[in-house]
């Protein structure tokens, strides 16, 4: 998830997330550049692009997720990018001069990431995000206006509320142009698309696992399949159908599932609590507890704003007045301490709390 320091000049020897001594590890057999392509559930046998057949007691899939791109005219021409890996990075540091024209498809948190990257190489981005306002997963319109004007400040070019139709080429096959649904016609170098990624749950055929609705492999709390012998964690897993795209949840899927394996004592996963913090462009967003509440009874939301510089959002039960969950944007008080007075009644002076 540091990946943007890449562009910035870490290399992939710091950026990797194991250390020597892992890998090391006698215990450990590392694989490289041979992905596992299919899988025998009777036989306890995954097999890889290279033939190998690995028997297994325990599988545990950490398939992880692939960019989505949308099915718009024009996706596959040269210097059309996703925003992944360092392959993706490399191909689009040959790609970016300073003062180059960039679209970025997506206004999420990825998306922000690739354009706040591409404005430090010296071109400065237009983002364009379908929702009417910025990283619609996690955030509400009070909070994300902060981030807006923010971004803004920092020479982003935002189209919100619209979404890319078509990407024009010039004759040499190359990116010249970004049509979007609103008519406008912005003139582009490359295009980087950052617009939600899908779970990698090829396995799922040759396993005979069920999929989520949207994909990824049906587990339940405790990341198990229907097959006592297999697990999916992270990106690739739909957790009772929920498929989650940060590194929190995805480390407290291993740990469960790590727990299991060694006969610890395990907490089911809750679903429910999407906390996060993000510090995205210099500007910090938080939300803990719940804060999607589908159906009645529909929480009492207090919203608090100083500005356009900080914004908070709590959601209450409406009959015990105890607290749901929040968002916070901008230069608000950290969220720890008000994640401990989830499900008790918020202290009084919580206006003191969240804008302190
Ligand atoms: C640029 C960027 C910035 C991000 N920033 C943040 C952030 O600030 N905060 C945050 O919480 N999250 C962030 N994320 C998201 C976070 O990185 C992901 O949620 C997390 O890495 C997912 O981990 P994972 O192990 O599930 O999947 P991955 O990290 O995608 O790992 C899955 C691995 O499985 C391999 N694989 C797939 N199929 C096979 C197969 N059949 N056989 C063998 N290997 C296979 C893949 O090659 C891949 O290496 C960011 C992501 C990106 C791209």
């Amino acid at each position: 998830m540091a990946l943007s320091t890449y562009l910035a000049g870490r290399s992939r020897d710091e950026l990797t997330l194991t250390d020597p001594d892992f890998l090391n590890d006698r215990r450990v057999e590392l694989r490289l550049a041979s992905p596992v392509v299919s899988a025998d559930r009777t036989a306890h046998t995954v097999v890889t692009a290279d033939d190998d057949r690995i028997r297994y007691d325990a599988l545990v899939l950490a398939t992880g997720s692939r960019p989505f791109v949308p099915p718009v005219p024009g996706r596959d021409l040269t210097h059309c990018f996703v925003y992944r890996t360092f392959e993706d990075l490399d191909a689009i540091l040959r790609t970016v001069r300073p003062g180059s024209q960039g679209v970025v498809v997506g206004g999420g948190l990825l998306g922000l990431e690739a354009a706040h990257a591409l404005s430090r190489l010296g071109v400065r981005p237009h983002v364009v995000e379908t929702a009417p306002h910025l990283m619609p997963a996690q955030l509400d319109a009070g909070a994300a206006e902060v981030l807006h004007r923010h971004a803004a400040g920092l020479g982003l070019r935002l189209h919100c509320g619209t979404a890319v139709a078509e990407v024009h080429a010039r004759s040499d096959g190359t990116v010249r142009a970004v049509t979007l649904g609103d008519g406008a016609t912005l003139d582009a170098d490359l295009v980087v698309f950052a617009a939600g990624i899908r779970p990698r749950d090829e396995l799922a055929g040759p396993l005979d696992l069920a999929r989520g609705e949207r994909g990824g492999f049906l587990v339940d709390a405790y990341c198990r399949t229907a097959d006592r012998h297999i697990w999916a964690v992270g990106e690739c897993a739909a957790v009772q159908g929920r498929c989650h795209g940060l590194v929190a949840p995805g480390y407290a899927m291993a740990e469960s599932v790590a727990a299991q394996l060694t006969g610890r004592d395990v907490e089911p996963f809750n679903r429910t609590d999407g906390s996060t913090t993000l510090k995205l462009l210099g500007v910090h967003v938080a939300t803990f507890g719940t804060t999607v509440h589908p159906g009645d009874p529909r929480p009492v939301e207090v919203a608090f704003a100083d500005g356009i510089a900080r914004y908070a959002k709590v959601f209450l039960r409406p009959d015990t007045g105890s607290l749901l969950g929040g968002i916070l944007a901008g230069d608000t008080g950290s969220r720890s301490p008000l994640g401990s007075f989830v499900g008790r009644r918020p202290p009084a002076d919580l206006e003191q709390l969240l804008l302190p």
